[in-house]
């Protein structure tokens, strides 16, 4: 039987001062404070951390960021290590995002440095893979994300794989309005989850593997029946609170 648990993480990527994080976190504490059949991430920028630890520690509602460097602390002038952002009551940290690995040219070496890093301090990452127009055009999607998979996660335990969260993005369904078809996200889901399966054994079932890429409140429901989907990360759907607990409601 899965032991896995429905998770639904916002990304509100470089979005919100403090004072509207801290808005934000009322209005979705209001709505859905008592929910606990789906494991609901806020995944803010660094700035805003402080604040959603003040309003969300003591919630149900897990508070994450969007990257972090991979050494504990010392001369890495700019960056966040993993032990500040436990010590800020994060749980999660989004890895290797799209964005990231484009714009700023994050490399699947740095990102597997990052997951264990995460590992270590007892964060859950969520590792973002996913391939662009291109790949899915030529034919190459999968062997795209297999290796992603297999380089970002390389060495990694089956005790420690097991925690980590993937999100399949595909890069053209992200902010475009385009999502995959369920069974289009289900099928690379599920390539995911037998990649997992050769890397570390019977743990792959028990690894929670996510969907973003232009999901919204009214096609959540049915990603959400897909056998190899456990959740979503949500990108602009996630920054009104209030349009974001609906997208909760209908993910239950
Ligand atoms: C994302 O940023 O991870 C994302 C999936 O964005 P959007 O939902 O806006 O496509």
């Amino acid at each position: 039987m899965s032991k896995r648990h429905p998770i639904i993480a916002g990304n509100w990527k470089m979005n919100k001062n403090v004072r509207e994080a801290q808005d934000y976190a009322g209005e979705l504490l209001a709505r859905v404070g008592e929910v606990t059949d789906v494991d609901v991430v806020v995944c803010a920028p660094f700035t805003a951390l402080n604040a959603l630890k003040d309003d969300l520690e003591e919630s149900v509602i897990h508070i994450g960021a969007q990257d972090l460097f991979w050494g504990s602390a010392g001369a890495f002038t700019g960056e966040i290590s993993a032990e500040m952002l436990v010590d800020i009551a994060c749980t999660y940290v989004i890895v290797g995002h799209s964005e990231r690995r484009e714009i700023l040219h994050e490399t699947d070496e740095e990102i597997a440095k990052k997951v264990k890093a995460a590992l270590k301090a007892g964060l859950t990452p969520i590792l973002c893979v996913g391939e662009n127009l291109a790949h899915r055009e030529e034919g190459r999607a999968l062997a795209m994300v297999r290796g992603q998979v297999e380089k970002d996660l390389m060495d990694l335990p089956p005790a420690e794989l097991k925690r980590v969260v993937i999100a399949y993005e595909p890069l053209w369904a992200i902010g475009t309005g385009k999502t995959a078809s369920s069974q289009d996200a289900q099928d690379m889901c599920s390539a995911i989850r037998s990649t997992l399966a050769g890397i570390a054994g019977a743990v792959a079932d028990e690894v929670n593997i996510l969907y973003g890429g232009s999901v919204k409140a009214d096609n959540i429901a049915e990603l959400m029946t897909q056998p190899d989907i456990d959740g979503a990360l949500v990108g602009g759907a996630s920054l009104d609170a209030e349009g974001f607990a609906q997208l909760i409601e209908n993910a239950r």
